[in-house]
């Protein structure tokens, strides 16, 4: 792909190729208050949490949304590759979702109704066995948790534990699955509990310095060996959990055939597979799954951000045969939200009819390719890798190959500056990431490439 236009700093505020409506609502008036987003910045910055995230570098006050643009209270437009931290498969305010939950609303249907049945929960359920790897479906169960993914994540370790009797679990190296403590516990950051930490094959970074095919076969072997250890410390696990491409740890695909042999060794000793496909799930690794790629079926599955078509949603998927605990095991007040539901099954039978996992295949090869051409000529960008619309880019000190966060933090910055919103992840928050909507068209890929590309060199020349 080439990169079509030049962008400097003044694209921020020029409309970028996108079907972004004209104005139909105004700024909330403000009661005797500074009204601007300089105001409001300023009360966030004043009112809300140490803790906040995003708001932090990403001072923007969105007043409007359509597709790939998010409009700020300033009138600045942005191409908005963070997509609602990967949530956002159509893009904002897709039509049919927006119809969908129009349709819900004018129909007068409760809005809340705890986990009872409804014609809406129906269709939700029946779309999504429908997008099932059927070997899963033919034989699934759904548990609807508390809206987010971290709940789903709780909810599949609970399922586990209680099918099998045990309590640990294998995790990874890198992995991230939520806020709540049991997925806290699992994800890479935490230092105990009971969760035996097993190594993520990576390339870039691999733990055995050999990477590719070779590297993933060793953490494989690594994997097997302490389980059939008997003086391994490690008993026989409840379940594992695995993310299909690590997000949050940095844009690691597993490699398909590592997956297999993981699906293997588990399968084999009695296991559960957790597939926690939060990220993943939807089309977004240019597959409806991100375990499609490799043909494995897990045990259980956790879904959430992109099934609830933007608005909160989390279930887990699983097998039957675990189906053992008691009701109320897992419960939680706002387990049925209609909008999220009508949303979701909106946002799947899209991407189901419009082939938009086979889209985002395609132009995730188009554009990961154009960004190595990239990496060519500039060497603190040391990897480029994805999967699908899932794309990373991990800058380093050209000198040293070390990570490079304060580099990745300036371009950032610098993208936002050029209207482009992206998202960093990775160890050491060193990886730009790009979580561009599926419904992207070629233009705006080439618009993102164009902004990226622009950035690069600029966030470079920052005296450090
Ligand atoms: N699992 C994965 C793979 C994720 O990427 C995330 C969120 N980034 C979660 C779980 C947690 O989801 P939530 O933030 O909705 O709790």
């Amino acid at each position: 792909m080439a990169f079509t236009e030049p962008a400097g700093a003044a694209a921020a505020t020029q409309a970028p190729p996108q079907e972004m409506p004209q104005a139909t609502h105004q700024v909330p008036p403000q009661t005797g208050r500074a009204a601007g987003p300089d105001g409001i910045l300023r009360r966030q910055a004043q009112r809300e949490s140490a803790a906040r995230t995003y708001a932090r570098s990403l001072p923007i006050v969105p007043v409007r949304a359509r597709g790939l643009t998010i409009e700020g209270a300033d009138g600045r437009r942005y191409l908005d590759c963070l997509s609602g931290a990967g949530t956002l498969a159509l893009g904002h305010n897709h039509p049919v979702v927006l119809e969908a939950v129009r349709g819900v609303l004018d129909s007068g249907a409760p809005l809340h109704v705890l986990d009872l049945a409804t014609p809406v929960k129906d269709a939700f359920t029946t779309e999504l066995f429908a997008n099932l790897p059927p070997a899963l479906a033919a034989d699934a169960r759904i548990q609807f948790c508390g809206p987010a993914g971290t709940d789903a994540v709780e909810a599949a370790l609970k399922l586990v534990r209680t099918a099998t009797g045990r309590s640990g679990l294998l995790a990874f190296t890198g992995a991230y699955h939520g806020m709540t403590s049991g997925a806290l516990e699992a994800s890479g950051g935490a230092a105990e509990g009971r969760v035996t930490r097993l190594p993520y094959p990576q390339d870039f970074r691999c733990p055995f310095g050999v990477g590719g095919p070779e590297g993933a076969e060793l953490a494989a072997r690594w994997t097997e060996n302490l389980l059939d250890d008997p003086k391994g410390g490690v008993s026989l696990p409840a379940g594992l959990i695995v993310e299909p491409v690590q997000g949050e740890g940095g844009v690691n695909p597993a490699p398909d055939a590592w997956l297999r042999r993981i699906r293997d060794i588990t399968a084999s000793r009695g296991i559960p597979l957790i597939a926690d496909e939060v990220q993943t799930g939807v089309g977004r690794t240019g597959a409806f799954w991100g375990v499609d790629h490799a043909g494995v079926v897990p045990d259980v599955m956790v879904l959430s951000k992109a099934i609830g078509g933007s608005l909160p949603l989390a279930v887990i998927v699983y097998r039957s045969g675990l189906d053992v605990w008691a009701p109320g095991a897992h419960a939680g007040t706002f387990r049925g939200n209609q909008l999220a539901m009508a949303a979701g099954t909106a946002t799947l039978a899209f991407v189901r009819e419009n082939r938009l996992a086979e889209r985002a295949a395609v132009l995730g090869d188009r554009m990961t390719a154009a960004l190595r051409g990239l990496a060519a000529s500039h060497p603190c960008i040391g990897d480029v890798r994805g999967r699908g619309l899932m794309i990373g880019l991990e800058l380093v000190d050209p000198d040293t190959g070390a990570a490079a966060p304060a580099l990745a933090a300036a371009v950032r910055q610098e993208c936002l500056e050029r209207g482009l919103i992206v998202e960093l992840g990775g160890r050491h928050s060193a990886v730009v990431r790009l979580l561009p909507p599926l419904t992207l068209t070629d233009e705006q890929a080439a618009a993102v490439l164009d902004r990226l590309a622009d950035a690069i060199p600029a966030a470079a020349r920052r005296p450090r």
